[in-house]
């Protein structure tokens, strides 16, 4: 007999009355009226089903730590990356596991079961890469962490930095990465991204570098990102996030480096609460926006993703797990209101996330992993907009974690009982 069969419900591709079959924690079948047994059957009441959400983007050994020594008064990436330098030294293991345990309850409680975050390698005790491989090792059961290397403070800024990098991926850090921008010339970045590729061509590993996280339009590492990307032969496994520095370069240039990063197969995330909090902090008015080219990028075939980045820590004070909430700032600072646009940006915290971490058995088909979440919502679209209550979030077929539905109670004559705010259909 199966585990779980979940009857009638709807697929973020538009699908309804579909059934799911669970046994041994994968999924058997997905199709209209199953005839089955099942030791538990849950009714979907036609309310959307998607695989779970996926923050490509974050920096766990950081978070929750808002307020510590001090908050940041400019509201300045830099500001941001000197506050960290202050925090570091006072940092201990188990403030850092605890905090980074305490991190992973809300996301599982808002459906995100997946989350690769960049750990600081900076420091030659590798105190946070050593809390963060036990994080890892404790959330398995319920959320897949995986780690990138990540020299804060430059690779060849910081003296020791890149030997350290060597140590974390020895330790079981699975990805390379970098900031080419934070180096001290545009030659040293440059120089950054070669190294660190060549390492990670040599490894076998992933890159996933923050790239170019200024208003500088003259910041290109983008460009020598993609072309290390093709001579290491690493197409599909690179990553650039950030990109900020692509809203303000000239539009010829983009013309010419957006077709390369497509050859290069070179994935893209924006980080759109982050992006529109830190960047655009030099300028009077008008205000940049400082989120990349996202619209333009999907449209030329670039695999686009968004992150949360931070949760309550030197770079922003708010923040709580929530990918629609990240959806929905891209989908309004991006200006992504047609339908196709929002699906995109729904997309953009599931499936193009996914396909970035490499995440094995993700999707809604036969054969893939039983984690899944329902939300009150009928579809992607309306599930940005209500930010809609994960009202029950499954990993392997079992459930980790319920929100009650969102109603209201009108006692008042000539009033309905209930108030259903899905859009009528
Ligand atoms: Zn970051």
């Amino acid at each position: 007999m199966a585990d779980l069969l979940l009857r009638n419900a709807t697929l973020p591709d538009g699908r309804t009355g579909i059934d799911v079959l669970v046994a041994a924690g994968r999924i058997v079948n997905v199709s209209p009226r199953i005839n089955a047994e099942a030791a538990q059957t849950i009714d979907a009441e036609g309310q959307l089903l998607t695989p779970p959400f996926v923050d490509p983007h974050f920096h766990m050994d950081a978070t929750l730590s808002y307020g510590l020594p001090r908050v940041n008064r400019s509201g300045t990436l830099l500001e941001g990356i000197a506050l960290w330098g202050e925090l570091k030294p006072a940092l201990t293991q188990e403030a850092i596991v605890e905090r980074a345990l305490a991190y992973c309850d809300w996301a599982v409680a808002k459906g995100l079961l997946a989350i690769r975050s960049h750990v600081d390698v900076c420091d030659p005790r590798l105190l946070a890469v050593e809390a963060l491989l036990h994080v890892r090792e404790k959330v398995k059961p319920y959320l897949d962490l995986q780690l990138v290397a990540f020299p804060q403070d430059g690779v060849l800024r910081s003296a020791g930095a890149l030997e350290q990098m060597r140590r974390a991926l020895k330790m079981g850090v699975e990805v390379v990465g970098g900031i080419p921008h934070f180096e001290r010339t545009m030659n040293d970045g440059a120089e950054s991204v070669r190294i660190l590729c060549e390492l990670a061509a040599a490894e076998g590993r992933m890159v996933d570098m923050h790239c170019d996280e200024t208003d500088d339009p003259h910041s290109r590492h983008i460009e020598s990102l993609a072309v290390q990307t093709l001579r290491l032969g690493l197409q599909g496994r690179v990553t650039g996030s950030h990109l900020t520095s692509m809203h303000s370069m000239d539009n010829y240039y983009v013309s010419k480096l957006i077709p390369l990063m497509h050859e290069a197969g070179v994935h893209a995330i924006a980080n759109p609460l982050i992006n529109i909090t830190l960047q655009g902090r030099h300028d009077t008015y008008p205000k940049r926006r400082g989120m990349t080219r996202v619209p333009e990028l999907m449209a030329a075939g670039v695999n686009v993703a968004f992150g949360h980045d931070c949760v309550m820590d030197p770079w922003y004070s708010l923040g709580s797990g929530d990918m629609l909430e990240v959806a929905a700032m891209g989908l309004h600072v991006a200006q992504m209101t047609s339908q196709d646009g929002m699906r995109a940006c729904f997309d953009a915290v599931t499936v193009n996330a996914a396909k970035i971490l490499e995440l094995d058995g993700y999707g809604i088909a036969p054969g893939k992993r039983a984690d899944f979440v329902l939300l009150q919502a009928r579809d992607p679209i309306e599930a940005i907009r209500l930010r809609a209550a994960r009202l029950k979030v499954f990993r392997a077929g079992k459930v980790v974690a319920e929100t009650p539905a969102a109603t209201a109670r009108i006692d008042l004559p000539g009033r309905p009982e209930h108030v259903d705010w899905r859009a009528p259909r």
